[in-house]
């Protein structure tokens, strides 16, 4: 008689790697191409958006090393990026504001990004001329970021969101357009009084 011994259960092959996973505050997508032989790619799409692209039959417990070892690389980019280029580029952006919808009369101290505001995109001390941008704004399009800019450069001439505050900051055409993408992102209160203003008395921090 022939008995067949037990079947021996082929080992399940590990379940692959989802197409988009989430890594810290970084969405990362990934591809699969059967072209690939063994080199991953990656290409960073954005500051919060990483591109993968893995040979088709990758270990994913291989690509997952090699995704967080691309994710490190990218928040040390990114910091760097943040500390040295952006304030640069955000005070280049400030003072061209400054010219085209405030005649080039403003005069301010600093105008920093910082990471410590959460609920706010923007403050303004008019008293001690300093501007702070939520960094949450580097990777939002580019109409968003110049509308908070004017927001709080008109708040050096207008300490309130008066009617008078508001007619300075609609100067700048795509002030509607720019509170809707931030009420989108739930970052701007419909009846606009959000307490953008530091009291002078606010200790350093948010
Ligand atoms: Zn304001």
């Amino acid at each position: 008689m022939y008995e067949a011994g037990p079947s021996v259960p082929k080992p399940a092959s590990p379940t692959p790697l989802p197409s988009a996973l989430t890594v810290g505050d970084i969405t990362v997508q990934i591809t699969y191409s059967a072209r690939r032989k063994k080199t991953i790619g990656a290409k960073i799409v954005n500051w919060t958006t990483l591109e993968v692209q893995a040979p088709a039959g990758i270990p994913p417990a291989e690509l997952r090393t090699a995704i967080d070892g691309f994710v490190k690389q990218m928040c040390q980019q990114r910091q760097t990026a943040r500390r040295f280029s952006s304030d640069d580029v955000l005070e280049q952006r400030a003072q061209r504001l400054n010219r085209e919808y405030f005649g080039g009369k403003l005069r301010w101290r600093s105008i920093r990004f910082v990471s410590n505001q959460h609920r706010r995109v923007g403050s303004c001390s008019p008293a001690r001329g300093t501007i702070r941008i939520s960094d949450r704004l580097t990777d939002t399009p580019d109409f968003v970021l110049d509308y908070v800019i004017v927001h709080e450069l008109a708040h050096l001439l207008v300490a309130n969101h008066s009617p008078a505050f508001w007619k300075h900051v609609y100067r700048y055409s795509k002030t509607e357009r720019a509170r809707g993408f931030l009420m989108g992102m739930q970052l701007e209160r419909e009846d606009a009084d959000s307490d953008d203003l530091e009291d002078d008395t606010m200790p350093e921090g948010e």
